[in-house]
């Protein structure tokens, strides 16, 4: 049996702790962990790096303390709005730097889709954690490079998974996982959106890596995955495109695609940049269902199954991200759905496997 000693050793409270009575000891060391803040750096000051900036300001585990950008007029104003010290502003030229930096703990990449892997790598070899936008990468063999850096530098890469830390999110998973809807033979995912701008970097192959498969038509991927707790065997796509001008070559604007499962489940998904009300989850089993819409977006998220709704508060996605990704570098605590490199790998691989499908209409094994 653990002794009161050996229990308040593990637990990493000092020898003064040990002398306290048992009650104060245990508070010391639930103040000494809520002490403990991951002090993150952002790199890319746009849209989603603002948005992840705002919500930070509510967290209670993790504390915007830098940034990284290559425009000096977004540092003036990101030093006066979050009070951020000038010795934590850093450029795309100096933020090697970083590593000699003992007020920053992690870097949180936000920059283009092409960038992801040179920026995380970068930042690993700085000896700072990672912590990158989805998707991870442009492809499975960058991704497998990213996470090798990763570990030879002892640092945790995770990715920007908001939706693992949803609440309404995660009580479908629980229930799933705990059989309410018996087996669990059909998913459909319908991720999104009409694009503006024709000269943004997201419909520009070599910024994007492709097209709406890279930015919204992953997380039909991922939630495919975790809303079945399964991983796919094999991918069928087909890809359509009405405007080819808008769409250049390697830049997808709509693909619908399959996947099929070790249980024999199927997922049937579309990802597109041309039509507008498509953020919706539905998960079939033999029991019962689960329907999700909105189910990716920033919520508030809506949740119903077979059962009637799923109720539970909207706090904003990224607040709840930060604060958990914190626990989880700073405490080791384990997420129930996985947002480590490894996860991201999974989804580039199965990316590759639906525009390899598309590109050749065959049916691509994973296994
Ligand atoms: P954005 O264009 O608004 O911002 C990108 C930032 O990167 C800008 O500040 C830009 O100056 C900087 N940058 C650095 N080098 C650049 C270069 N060579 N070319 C262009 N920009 C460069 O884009 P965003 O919407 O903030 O997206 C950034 C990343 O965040 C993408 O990977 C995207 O997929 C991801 N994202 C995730 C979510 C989510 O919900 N998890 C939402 C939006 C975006």
């Amino acid at each position: 049996m653990t002794s009161r000693r050996d229990f308040l050793q593990k637990a990493g409270l000092s020898t003064l702790a040990v002398s306290l009575p048992f009650t104060d000891a245990l508070s010391a060391m639930n103040l000494e962990r809520e002490d403990k803040v991951l002090r993150v750096a952002i790199m890319g000051l746009g849209s989603y790096g603002t948005r992840v900036a705002e919500a930070m300001k509510d967290c209670k585990r993790a504390k915007l303390v830098g940034v990284i950008s290559g425009t000096p007029s977004k540092i003036e104003t990101w030093k006066q709005k979050y009070g951020i010290p000038a010795k934590n502003c850093y450029t795309y030229e100096n933020y090697h730097q970083i590593k000699d930096n003992p007020d920053i703990d992690a870097v949180y990449v936000i920059t283009p889709n092409s960038l992801h892997k040179p920026h995380s790598i970068g930042v690993a070899k700085a000896g700072k954690h990672v912590i990158c936008e989805k998707p991870m990468a442009l492809n499975a063999e960058e991704g497998r490079e990213m996470v090798a850096a990763c570990k030879a530098a002892g640092v945790h890469l995770l990715v920007g998974y908001r939706m693992h830390f949803e609440a309404k999110t995660l009580e479908v998973v629980r229930r799933q996982r705990a059989g309410e809807f018996g087996k669990t033979l059909f998913f459909q995912g319908l991720s999104g959106f009409m694009i503006g701008d024709p000269t943004q970097w997201r419909l520009n192959r070599e910024l994007a890596g492709g097209g709406s498969m890279m930015d919204i038509g992953v997380y039909s991927i991922n939630g495919a995955r975790y809303m079945l707790g399964e991983e796919p065997i094999w991918v069928t796509a087909q890809e359509v495109k009405t405007d080819p001008v808008k769409f250049k070559q390697g830049v997808d604007e709509t693909i619908t695609f399959q996947m099929g499962f070790p249980s024999g489940a199927v997922a049937s998904c579309l990802s597109t940049y041309s039509m507008n009300n498509l953020d919706k989850f539905f998960l079939n089993g033999t029991k019962g269902f689960a329907e999700m819409q909105p189910s990716t977006g920033y919520g508030p998220i809506q949740a119903r199954t077979n059962q009637g709704p799923i109720e539970a508060q909207h706090i904003t996605h990224q607040t709840t991200q930060m604060d958990e990704m914190a626990a989880l570098i700073l405490d080791g605590k384990k997420p129930l759905i996985p947002v480590d490199g490894e996860e991201g790998l999974k989804d580039l691989v199965i990316i590759d496997a639906i525009y390899e499908a598309a590109r050749t209409g065959a049916r691509i094994s994973l296994i």
